[in-house]
Protein backbone atom coordinates (compact mmCIF):
# COMPACT_ATOMS: atom_id res chain seq x y z
CA UNK A 1 0.00 0.00 0.00
CA UNK A 2 1.98 3.49 -1.29
CA UNK A 3 1.17 5.99 1.58
CA UNK A 4 -0.57 8.69 0.52
CA UNK A 5 1.47 11.69 0.08
CA UNK A 6 0.74 14.79 2.38
CA UNK A 7 1.71 18.07 1.09
CA UNK A 8 3.88 20.08 3.43
CA UNK A 9 1.67 23.25 2.72
CA UNK A 10 -2.18 23.32 2.56
CA UNK A 11 -2.60 25.08 -0.90
CA UNK A 12 -4.66 28.18 -0.31
CA UNK A 13 -8.12 27.90 -0.96
CA UNK A 14 -10.73 30.47 -2.83
CA UNK A 15 -12.97 30.53 -0.55
CA UNK A 16 -16.84 30.19 -1.85
CA UNK A 17 -19.87 31.72 -0.56
CA UNK A 18 -21.35 29.94 2.66
CA UNK A 19 -24.86 29.64 3.66
CA UNK A 20 -25.93 32.74 6.00
CA UNK A 21 -24.77 31.72 9.68
CA UNK A 22 -26.38 33.14 12.72
CA UNK A 23 -24.60 36.67 14.49
CA UNK A 24 -23.09 35.60 16.88
CA UNK A 25 -24.61 34.89 20.31
CA UNK A 26 -23.39 36.48 23.56
CA UNK A 27 -25.11 35.12 26.85
CA UNK A 28 -24.98 35.79 30.52
CA UNK A 29 -25.96 32.40 32.48
CA UNK A 30 -29.46 32.34 33.92
CA UNK A 31 -28.18 32.69 37.27
CA UNK A 32 -26.81 36.15 36.58
CA UNK A 33 -29.96 37.31 34.43
CA UNK A 34 -32.29 35.77 37.88
CA UNK A 35 -30.02 37.95 39.88
CA UNK A 36 -30.16 41.01 37.92
CA UNK A 37 -34.13 40.57 37.98
CA UNK A 38 -34.28 40.72 41.84
CA UNK A 39 -32.26 43.64 42.18
CA UNK A 40 -34.27 45.32 39.94
CA UNK A 41 -37.36 44.45 41.38
CA UNK A 42 -35.85 45.89 44.41
CA UNK A 43 -35.42 49.39 43.05
CA UNK A 44 -38.43 49.12 40.74
CA UNK A 45 -41.23 47.58 43.04
CA UNK A 46 -42.90 45.02 41.36
CA UNK A 47 -45.16 46.78 38.77
CA UNK A 48 -42.64 48.93 37.31
CA UNK A 49 -39.97 46.12 36.87
CA UNK A 50 -43.67 44.37 34.69
CA UNK A 51 -43.91 47.85 32.48
CA UNK A 52 -40.48 47.59 31.90
CA UNK A 53 -40.13 44.17 30.78
CA UNK A 54 -43.45 44.81 28.80
CA UNK A 55 -41.60 47.71 27.44
CA UNK A 56 -38.56 45.24 26.46
CA UNK A 57 -40.69 42.59 24.78
CA UNK A 58 -39.78 40.54 28.05
CA UNK A 59 -43.21 39.31 28.99
CA UNK A 60 -41.25 35.85 29.27
CA UNK A 61 -39.78 36.96 32.48
CA UNK A 62 -42.71 38.82 33.70
CA UNK A 63 -44.12 35.97 36.37
CA UNK A 64 -41.02 33.87 35.86
CA UNK A 65 -37.52 34.80 36.70
CA UNK A 66 -34.72 32.64 35.04
CA UNK A 67 -33.45 29.50 37.12
CA UNK A 68 -30.57 29.79 39.11
CA UNK A 69 -28.43 27.47 37.00
CA UNK A 70 -25.46 28.42 34.96
CA UNK A 71 -27.09 27.57 31.80
CA UNK A 72 -26.24 30.70 29.13
CA UNK A 73 -29.26 31.47 28.02
CA UNK A 74 -29.73 35.03 28.74
CA UNK A 75 -29.03 36.82 25.61
CA UNK A 76 -26.56 40.48 26.01
CA UNK A 77 -29.92 41.77 23.70
CA UNK A 78 -32.34 40.86 26.57
CA UNK A 79 -29.90 42.53 29.49
CA UNK A 80 -29.29 45.61 27.10
CA UNK A 81 -32.77 45.99 26.14
CA UNK A 82 -33.74 46.09 29.31
CA UNK A 83 -31.75 48.83 30.55
CA UNK A 84 -32.90 50.81 26.71
CA UNK A 85 -36.55 50.41 28.58
CA UNK A 86 -35.47 51.65 31.60
CA UNK A 87 -33.94 54.82 30.11
CA UNK A 88 -36.80 55.12 27.93
CA UNK A 89 -38.96 55.39 30.76
CA UNK A 90 -37.00 57.07 33.61
CA UNK A 91 -35.24 59.07 31.52
CA UNK A 92 -31.08 58.67 30.69
CA UNK A 93 -29.92 59.81 34.17
CA UNK A 94 -33.10 58.26 36.38
CA UNK A 95 -32.66 55.13 34.25
CA UNK A 96 -28.44 55.54 35.01
CA UNK A 97 -29.55 56.35 38.58
CA UNK A 98 -31.28 53.33 38.85
CA UNK A 99 -28.87 50.83 36.61
CA UNK A 100 -26.13 52.16 39.48
CA UNK A 101 -28.55 51.14 42.26
CA UNK A 102 -29.34 47.77 40.86
CA UNK A 103 -25.95 46.97 40.66
CA UNK A 104 -24.88 47.33 43.51
CA UNK A 105 -27.96 45.31 44.68
CA UNK A 106 -26.94 42.77 42.64
CA UNK A 107 -24.43 41.78 44.16
CA UNK A 108 -26.02 41.81 47.57
CA UNK A 109 -28.44 39.17 45.37
CA UNK A 110 -25.95 36.72 45.67
CA UNK A 111 -23.10 37.60 42.51
CA UNK A 112 -20.77 36.56 45.67
CA UNK A 113 -22.43 33.15 45.35
CA UNK A 114 -20.24 32.56 42.11
CA UNK A 115 -17.15 31.41 44.18
CA UNK A 116 -14.33 32.90 45.21
CA UNK A 117 -15.96 35.47 47.58
CA UNK A 118 -16.56 33.50 50.46
CA UNK A 119 -13.05 32.76 51.59
CA UNK A 120 -12.99 36.61 51.20
CA UNK A 121 -15.16 36.55 54.64
CA UNK A 122 -12.23 34.64 56.35
CA UNK A 123 -9.98 35.47 58.62
CA UNK A 124 -6.46 35.46 56.06
CA UNK A 125 -8.43 37.51 53.83
CA UNK A 126 -9.23 40.23 56.28
CA UNK A 127 -5.48 40.21 57.48
CA UNK A 128 -4.19 41.00 54.34
CA UNK A 129 -3.43 44.45 53.64
CA UNK A 130 -6.07 46.81 52.01
CA UNK A 131 -4.90 47.43 48.42
CA UNK A 132 -4.33 43.50 48.09
CA UNK A 133 -7.82 42.86 49.17
CA UNK A 134 -9.15 45.50 46.53
CA UNK A 135 -6.59 43.85 44.01
CA UNK A 136 -7.96 40.54 44.45
CA UNK A 137 -11.68 41.76 44.82
CA UNK A 138 -11.22 43.14 41.26
CA UNK A 139 -9.44 39.91 40.13
CA UNK A 140 -12.24 37.59 40.88
CA UNK A 141 -15.00 39.76 39.80
CA UNK A 142 -13.24 39.91 36.11
CA UNK A 143 -12.56 35.86 36.50
CA UNK A 144 -16.72 35.66 37.73
CA UNK A 145 -17.61 37.37 34.30
CA UNK A 146 -14.69 35.90 32.16
CA UNK A 147 -15.66 32.28 33.47
CA UNK A 148 -19.39 32.15 33.12
CA UNK A 149 -20.54 35.17 31.05
CA UNK A 150 -19.18 36.33 27.10
CA UNK A 151 -18.80 39.66 28.78
CA UNK A 152 -15.31 39.68 28.43
CA UNK A 153 -12.91 41.58 31.25
CA UNK A 154 -9.03 42.76 31.22
CA UNK A 155 -7.76 44.51 34.25
CA UNK A 156 -5.11 46.88 33.97
CA UNK A 157 -3.04 49.56 36.31
CA UNK A 158 -1.39 52.67 36.21
CA UNK A 159 -0.53 55.33 38.83
CA UNK A 160 -3.37 55.29 41.70
CA UNK A 161 -5.90 53.61 39.34
CA UNK A 162 -6.98 50.32 37.60
CA UNK A 163 -8.65 50.15 34.79
CA UNK A 164 -11.39 48.04 34.32
CA UNK A 165 -11.57 47.42 30.18
CA UNK A 166 -14.63 45.70 28.38
CA UNK A 167 -14.12 44.59 24.93
CA UNK A 168 -17.07 42.74 24.41
CA UNK A 169 -19.75 44.81 26.83
CA UNK A 170 -23.22 42.73 27.54
CA UNK A 171 -24.96 45.70 28.75
CA UNK A 172 -24.42 48.07 25.83
CA UNK A 173 -25.08 45.59 22.98
CA UNK A 174 -26.69 47.58 20.06
CA UNK A 175 -27.18 50.60 22.37
CA UNK A 176 -26.81 54.31 21.55
CA UNK A 177 -26.56 56.78 23.93
CA UNK A 178 -25.18 60.16 25.45
CA UNK A 179 -24.01 59.44 28.44
CA UNK A 180 -21.53 56.23 29.39
CA UNK A 181 -24.04 53.36 30.05
CA UNK A 182 -22.78 50.91 32.01
CA UNK A 183 -23.78 51.96 35.18
CA UNK A 184 -25.17 48.91 36.37
CA UNK A 185 -21.11 47.43 36.23
CA UNK A 186 -20.24 50.69 37.93
CA UNK A 187 -22.50 50.11 40.91
CA UNK A 188 -21.54 46.01 41.06
CA UNK A 189 -17.68 47.06 40.97
CA UNK A 190 -18.59 49.99 44.16
CA UNK A 191 -20.55 47.49 46.35
CA UNK A 192 -17.66 44.89 45.80
CA UNK A 193 -14.51 46.70 46.97
CA UNK A 194 -17.45 48.23 49.48
CA UNK A 195 -18.02 44.41 50.88
CA UNK A 196 -14.10 43.27 50.20
CA UNK A 197 -12.54 46.56 52.40
CA UNK A 198 -14.98 46.06 54.94
CA UNK A 199 -17.20 49.53 54.48
CA UNK A 200 -14.91 51.84 52.43
CA UNK A 201 -16.28 53.76 49.23
CA UNK A 202 -13.71 53.70 45.91
CA UNK A 203 -13.95 56.39 43.29
CA UNK A 204 -15.53 54.21 40.45
CA UNK A 205 -16.10 56.23 36.96
CA UNK A 206 -17.00 54.85 33.45
CA UNK A 207 -14.57 56.88 31.06
CA UNK A 208 -15.19 55.18 28.14
CA UNK A 209 -18.05 53.49 26.48
CA UNK A 210 -18.97 51.53 23.41
CA UNK A 211 -22.67 52.84 23.63
CA UNK A 212 -20.91 56.42 22.82
CA UNK A 213 -19.05 55.10 20.25
CA UNK A 214 -15.95 54.39 21.96
CA UNK A 215 -14.11 51.19 20.90
CA UNK A 216 -13.81 49.16 24.37
CA UNK A 217 -16.13 49.95 28.16
CA UNK A 218 -13.44 51.11 30.46
CA UNK A 219 -14.24 52.26 34.25
CA UNK A 220 -11.42 53.82 36.20
CA UNK A 221 -11.01 52.49 40.00
CA UNK A 222 -9.27 54.72 42.25
CA UNK A 223 -6.85 52.05 44.19
CA UNK A 224 -7.44 54.04 47.81
CA UNK A 225 -10.84 54.78 49.24
CA UNK A 226 -12.07 57.74 48.25
CA UNK A 227 -12.48 60.54 51.28
CA UNK A 228 -15.59 61.74 50.52
CA UNK A 229 -18.45 59.76 47.93
CA UNK A 230 -17.20 58.03 44.97
CA UNK A 231 -17.57 59.69 41.32
CA UNK A 232 -21.17 58.28 41.07
CA UNK A 233 -22.44 57.43 43.91
CA UNK A 234 -25.77 58.33 44.31
ZN1 LIG B 1 -20.49 49.17 28.11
Amino acid sequence: MTPQKWPATAPPTISSPQPRVELPHYAFPNKMGRIFLLALEEELGRNGLRAVLRLARLARFEDDYPPANFEPEIAFEEISGILVAIDELYGPRGGRIISLRAGRASFKYGLYDFGGWVSFADLTFRLMPLSLRVRLGLEVLAEILNRYSDHQVQLSQEGDNYFWQVPRCGLCEKRRTTIPACSLMVGLLQEALYWVSGGKLFDVEEIACVALGDEQCITRIGKHPSAGLGTEYA
